[in-house]
């Protein structure tokens, strides 16, 4: 079939064979019969990024084994998808409503959310939507790399670190910052870590890839130390980071190299990622905990972990993730979710931080929370390290005028 101006491509996720077929007959029975159907959404996420053929729409099943339908969502996000998205479910309404919030949180254009099995009328309205939007992202300029480029950049410090504050809601606090990865193109040019984590963990170059974050974090702590800002750093490590037997000594010997103490550090593990395998990192966390090294459980809410594994997990810090903090204050879904992971939080004895605070009245929402640290776009963008010491002075301004309500 030759694609007319009206025609779309479809790529269809679900790991059930039968639901997979039923729903290819579905859309072929509404004339889409442009439609690639794939068991696995890692498969997905490799046709995508290697952007031949171009898809136009995305029906994705939420429950999979392997990586689930919202690890693949954040994934989606990252290489800036621009086309349009349609969630599917056999769990209730109110998962898939979440999950459509989450997907919006991160910019993606949801085109809607369908129960199983899907009922024909539904299916067609959505379809129908897809023809009524523009995409609303930009779509990211085609960024052509491969491995090889990526180890060059890594060992020719080409990868530097931009930090983000993390503030204490009350007394406004600096506490630290985390730090997150940048490739420096020769144009000057950043590369934002979406685009290229994911091909580290791929090819073995994570490793690598967080030993130079770390240590450049480490120095840059020591020289803020010695400018009199004492922050703590976080640093952001994959659960194949959590494999490596060598981590836990490696880090105490850069640290002392570095002259900073290991209780400056924070590794945050991606709560959806931990949860496949909760066990599996146990021995390096606790090794690392045992050094004294403050561990975070990242993007907390997307990876439907429950009380009980979190509690054999030795972490001190929990973040909910962006997608539960801004508009929480508007959206009694977002709220209840925010709130039950505090509730979790709490129970536990972890120190908690809201990520994604974009605005005034997620400021004010969370300040009346009770949570302890926010970080997000209403503080302050990531920035170059040498930024650091004068948004900080311009900080301790803003915030008496943020406390008083005057926002
Ligand atoms: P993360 O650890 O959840 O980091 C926060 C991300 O949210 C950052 O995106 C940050 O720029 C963005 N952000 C911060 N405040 C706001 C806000 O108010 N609104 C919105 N919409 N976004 C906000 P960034 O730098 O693109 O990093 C994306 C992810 O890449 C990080 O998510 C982290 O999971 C991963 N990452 C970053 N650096 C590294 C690294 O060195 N190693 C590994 N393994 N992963 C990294
Ligand atoms: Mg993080
Ligand atoms: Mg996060």
């Amino acid at each position: 079939m030759t694609l007319t101006g009206d025609a779309m491509r479809i790529l269809l996720i679900d790991d059930e064979p039968f639901a997979l077929k039923l729903l290819i007959h579905q859309l072929r029975g509404l004339g889409h019969g442009d439609v690639i159907g794939l068991a696995r959404a890692r498969d997905a996420l490799d046709l995508l990024q290697a952007g031949e053929p171009r898809i136009d729409m995305i029906l994705c099943d939420l429950q999979m084994p392997e990586m689930d339908g919202v690890e693949f969502v954040r994934h989606l996000a990252g290489i800036g998808f621009v086309g349009g998205l349609v969630l599917i479910s056999g769990e209730d309404e109110r998962i898939l409503h979440t999950a459509g919030r989450l997907a919006r949180a991160h910019r993606l254009n949801v085109l809607g959310a369908l129960r199983k099995p899907v009922d024909p009328a539904r299916l067609r309205a959505v379809l129908e939507a897809r023809r009524a939007t523009t995409p609303t992202l930009v779509e990211p300029e085609p960024f052509d790399f491969g491995p090889e480029d990526l180890w060059r950049a890594i060992t020719g410090g080409r990868v530097i670190n931009h930090y983000q504050p993390k503030v204490a809601l009350d007394g406004g606090e600096v506490i630290g910052v985390e730090a997150l990865a940048r490739w420096r193109q020769p144009d000057g040019e950043l590369i934002g870590p979406d685009r290229f984590v994911p091909v580290a963990e791929q090819h073995g170059l994570i490793d690598a890839l967080t030993r130079v974050v770390l240590v450049n974090a480490l120095r840059q702590v020591r020289t803020w130390r010695e400018a009199g800002l004492d922050l703590h750093v976080a640093v952001n490590v994959s659960m194949a980071n959590l494999d490596d037997l060598d981590f836990p000594d490696f880090i105490a010997r850069e640290a002392t190299r570095a002259g900073v103490p290991l209780t400056s550090l924070v590794l945050e593990v991606t709560e959806s990622r931990l949860m496949v395998d909760p066990l599996a990192p146990l021995d390096i966390l606790s090794r690392l905990r045992l050094k004294h090294i403050e561990l975070s459980i990242d993007d907390f809410g997307t990876g439907y972990s429950s009380l009980a594994q979190l509690r054999d997990l030795p972490f001190v810090e929990l973040k909910v993730d962006r997608g539960f903090v801004h508009c929480a204050c508007r959206e009694p879904d977002l709220c209840a979710i925010f709130e039950a992971s505090l509730g979790m939080a709490r129970q536990l004895g972890l120190r908690t931080v809201a990520e994604g605070v974009e605005n005034a009245d997620d400021w004010r929402f969370l300040r009346d929370s009770g949570c302890d640290l926010a970080q997000g776009y209403f503080i302050a963008r990531p920035m170059p390290a040498m930024a650091v010491a004068g948004w900080a002075t311009e900080w301790r301004e803003r915030y008496p005028v943020l406390l008083a309500g005057r926002t």
